[in-house]
């Protein structure tokens, strides 16, 4: 693998290179900062709310004490009017409490929607400036499925998890209180008692974050299969083959390993959940004995003893928020940590520091001794290729599948850098250049083009993103390729959505959705034009009426054509001959043909076809 791709698997973390609990106060800080960001009031509202809800328990406990201590004096003979008071205060804490809640739940929704919609611009903006590398990965798209599925949500979570942290140490922190007053020797037992649960959460959690690790490339495989069964652009092949018994055979048997690795899992966590119960259970019965020895020895009193019960209890709900909270934000956490490092991913790795503004255009192309093997791939599909483009000229790239034609293209649209070899403007090797610069200068229609399912005007005007309304100019571009007419026939002309799949869409032939993408190239305006297999999928008369325009068309612009045409090849100034990578010949038309080399013979083959005998 090349230096770059190693660049790239060191940058794309596993679960193995998971960081521990240090980075958690970052972590945390991000995350409440981010939903400060999102909406601050919801989150002083909810905090300060389970704040209040934590204090209130403890009054309750105080109030217990107050309503028991007031029943027994009505049975030595005092009004028994005097438990009123307390009741009202009870009754009224426990109000707050349940209104506290639904406010809290319902401000949290809110909190979530915003906090996901900051992450998933964030996540969109990666994915949309990452280096094209990126996508020749598998790694890259577990880790973009991750992030995405879990890593969403996961801010908020900790949100959630840090205000209900919030809230349970607040009432555990008065409950301790209030029972110690009752009496301090109960104050160990309590604090033992939530031992157990924080050591199995902790391990519950690091499992939790394996699982969606190990189980994302098998989910994605599953979803691959789910649309692919019930793709439309598949459903007539897949019928037309037979093919669909024996994909959901394949579908099933994903969805079973699937299922096995979520079983194991979840007996996994339940195991480690039966083990923090018991263990928390079991000291809980102990502070009661100890509880119940003390009333023996006459240490406190039945109002005590009430109010120590109901405070116990109490706080072991308190107590399980505290760790519920904290292993949400541990096991978040670790999620955030991972979305961290996909955030952190950098538009040009393995690509030098490049901020120079490139020049608009060129007057001359060199490539030189050019080679280039895709990333995670040890094949290389270009060796030294070398060739030069002038302004004005039409330049031609012919070769059998797979000789390395769209590859080179790649590389001439600044997508990829060679991995050896220099590719110049005017001298200037354009590795110094930044690629959005280089490629404001060109326009690239590849073979496997865009259908965008958007609006027939979206669809050319995204050659342009920052002119995408102009209706004029976008019609002018639509009627060089020969789309116009296609276009002015839809429903509702430029505002037809094309495509089947939002409402109203209208679909297209092939070869109407190839004159539609290259209405996005003429529309683009750039001096260098990059068109691989333009004419694969338009009928004759049309293919013929785009060579016969194109010189006119881009009369000034340098032009790269790729294609099995050989007609249309015939007229380009200069044509170039892959062969396995490598630039077999090079010439005009005549020079090739008289050079009887590949070109010729393939030339002549495609012409024998078209006469008789
Ligand atoms: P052509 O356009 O001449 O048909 P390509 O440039 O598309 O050829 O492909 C050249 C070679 O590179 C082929 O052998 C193909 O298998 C390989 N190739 C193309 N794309 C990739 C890729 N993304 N990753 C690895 N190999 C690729």
């Amino acid at each position: 693998m090349s230096d770059a791709g190693d660049a790239l698997s060191i940058a794309i973390a596993t679960k193995n290179q998971r960081k521990s609990l240090r980075a958690l106060p970052r972590l945390v800080r991000g995350s409440v900062g981010l939903a400060w960001k999102a909406d601050r009031r919801a989150l002083l509202l909810s905090s300060t709310l389970e704040l209040l809800s934590g204090i209130s328990v403890a009054a309750q406990v105080y109030f217990v004490t107050k309503v028991v201590a007031a029943l027994l004096a009505s049975q030595r003979g005092e009004p028994v009017t005097a438990a009123i008071a307390p009741i009202v205060a009870l009754a009224a804490l426990v109000t707050y409490g349940g209104v506290s809640d639904a406010v809290v739940r319902q401000q949290q929704r809110v909190l979530a929607t915003l906090t996901e919609r900051l992450t998933r611009t964030k996540i969109l903006d990666v994915a949309g400036a990452v280096d094209l590398r990126y996508y020749e990965t598998s790694d890259f798209y577990d880790r973009l499925r991750r992030v995405q599925a879990s890593a969403l949500t996961r801010p908020y979570f900790l949100i959630v998890g840090l205000i209900g942290f919030v809230g349970g140490l607040a009432g555990s922190v008065s409950l301790v209180i209030a029972v110690v007053v009752i009496q301090p020797l109960l104050l160990p037992l309590i604090v033992l008692s939530g031992v157990p649960l924080w050591l199995t959460g902790r391990r519950a959690s690091s499992r939790e974050f394996d699982y969606a690790v190990d189980q994302t490339p098998v989910q994605r495989l599953r979803d691959y299969l789910d649309e692919t069964l019930t793709g439309r652009a598949e459903a007539k092949e897949l019928r037309a083959f037979g093919a669909v018994a024996a994909l959901r055979q394949r579908y099933d048997r994903v969805y079973d390993e699937f299922v096995a690795i979520l079983r194991k899992h979840v007996a996994a966590k339940q195991r480690l959940s039966v083990l923090g119960s018991l263990g928390s259970g079991l000291l809980l019965i102990g502070t009661f004995v100890v509880l119940i020895w003390l009333v023996d020895r006459h240490h406190v009193s039945i109002s005590q003893v009430a109010g120590a019960v109901v405070g116990i209890r109490l706080l072991s709900t308190q107590i399980n928020t505290l760790f519920a909270g904290a292993q949400q934000i541990f096991e978040s956490s670790l999620f955030l940590d991972d979305l961290d490092d996909f955030l952190a991913m950098q538009p040009g790795v393995g690509r030098r520091a490049a901020t120079v503004t490139a020049p608009y255009g060129f007057d001359t192309l060199d490539v030189e001794s050019v080679s280039f093997t895709y990333p995670g791939s040890d094949r290389q599909v270009l060796t030294d290729v070398s060739m030069t483009l002038r302004r004005g000229q039409v330049v031609a790239l012919v070769g059998e599948n797979g000789s390395g034609k769209t590859t080179l293209a790649k590389l001439l649209a600044g997508l990829y850098e060679p991995d050896r070899g220099t590719i110049r403007w005017d001298g200037a090797d354009v590795a110094r250049y930044s690629p959005e610069s280089l490629r404001e200068s060109i326009a690239v229609i590849f073979q496997d083009f865009v259908k965008y399912q958007l609006t027939a005007r979206e669809n050319v005007g995204l050659g342009k993103p920052s002119n995408i309304d102009d209706v004029e100019a976008i019609a002018k571009a639509a009627d060089q390729a020969g789309a116009s007419d296609l276009i002015t026939r839809l429903p509702e002309g430029y505002e037809t959505m094309l495509g089947k799949q939002f409402r109203g869409g209208q679909d297209l032939s092939l070869g109407q959705w190839q004159r539609i993408a290259l209405a996005r190239a003429f529309y683009r305006d750039a001096p260098f034009v990059i068109l691989d297999e333009p004419s694969a999928s338009l009928d004759p008369r049309a293919e013929a009426d785009l060579f016969a325009k194109v010189r006119g068309l881009l009369a000034g612009r340098t032009v790269l054509l790729i294609s099995h045409r050989f007609s249309s090849v015939r007229n380009a100034d200069h044509i170039y001959v892959l062969h396995a990578g490598q630039v077999l010949e090079s010439g005009s038309h005549a020079d090739l043909m008289a050079a009887s080399g590949l070109y010729a013979e393939l030339f002549t083959l495609q012409a024998a076809a078209y006469v008789d005998g």
